[in-house]
């Protein structure tokens, strides 16, 4: 069942890609955030471009998360302090802002996939330590109604794409989300939580092997409340991973003072 329903994501994402290459050639491209024409499919205009907030050192060592000065070789924010993520470490291209929301979001719900390879790249550029070390790409999986429903899962699309840029290949079968959980949107911190738990995803036995032992990455497009990614961490590592790092596209930059 669950190999029909790949499948049929599959063609439905490879029938996606033709209709893009079939607009592309009788419309010119357009910019990924506000659809203004520009010279090459999967630019941004220079207005979007220059709104878009991407992370940079220094940040700390174990979320990504800016800090506002240098410190330690291995510097931690207020919140990884209190309460570091189970990930061992975690980077993101962009901040998720108002910048980035919108041309995120047709990413993920409306088809405009031909995002993907430049949003891989700032993926590569912002990731590359947690690249050069990573054994094996592992997208955050969807579960297989909404892959039915959308035709893709934008996370194994960025990790497809980082695989091809980096040379790690890149799995989307060896974690399975078993729960359809309810939409994040508009939960609080702690609704996020419990509406994703461990539960929510498996390991294959079949397929444990190709994890047990190895330094993983774990690859999806948004990081907000971190709920999603510390509960597939758990399952990687409880399957035998020897390491989990995390690589997002975007995460919430909350002002330090805010998670204290
Ligand atoms: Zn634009
Ligand atoms: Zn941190």
């Amino acid at each position: 069942m669950a190999g029909t329903v790949r499948s049929s994501g599959r063609v439905a994402s490879a029938l996606a890609r033709i209709a893009v290459r079939v607009l592309d050639a009788v419309l010119p491209p357009l910019c990924l955030s506000c659809r203004a024409p520009v010279g090459r499919q999967g630019e941004l205009c220079a207005a979007c471009w220059s709104g878009l907030h991407f992370l940079h050192p220094p940040w700390c060592a174990r979320c990504g998360r800016p800090l506002p000065h240098e410190g330690p070789d291995a510097p931690l924010c207020a919140g990884c302090a209190a309460r570091p993520p189970p990930w061992r470490c975690g980077r993101a291209a962009l901040a998720y802002d108002e910048a980035s929301r919108g041309m995120i979001l047709r990413f993920k719900h409306a088809d405009r996939i031909e995002a993907a390879p430049t949003f891989a790249s700032w993926m590569a550029a912002a990731g590359a330590e947690l690249l050069a070390e990573a054994e094996l790409l592992v997208p955050v999986p969807v579960h297989r109604w909404r892959l039915l429903a959308r035709g893709y899962n934008q996370a194994a699309l960025l990790a497809k794409h980082l695989a091809r840029l980096s040379g790690v290949p890149w799995s989307p079968d060896v974690l399975l989300r078993r729960r359809a959980t309810r939409s994040q949107q508009g939960l609080s911190a702690t609704a996020r939580r419990a509406n994703v738990t461990a539960a929510a995803f498996t390991v294959p036995a079949r397929l444990r092997h190709r994890l047990e032992g190895r330094g993983l990455l774990l690859v999806d497009d948004v990081q907000t409340t971190g709920a999603t990614l510390s509960a597939c961490t758990r399952v990687l590592a409880a399957a035998g991973a020897a390491r989990v790092d995390v690589l997002v596209l975007a995460r919430v930059v909350k002002p330090e003072a805010t998670l204290i």
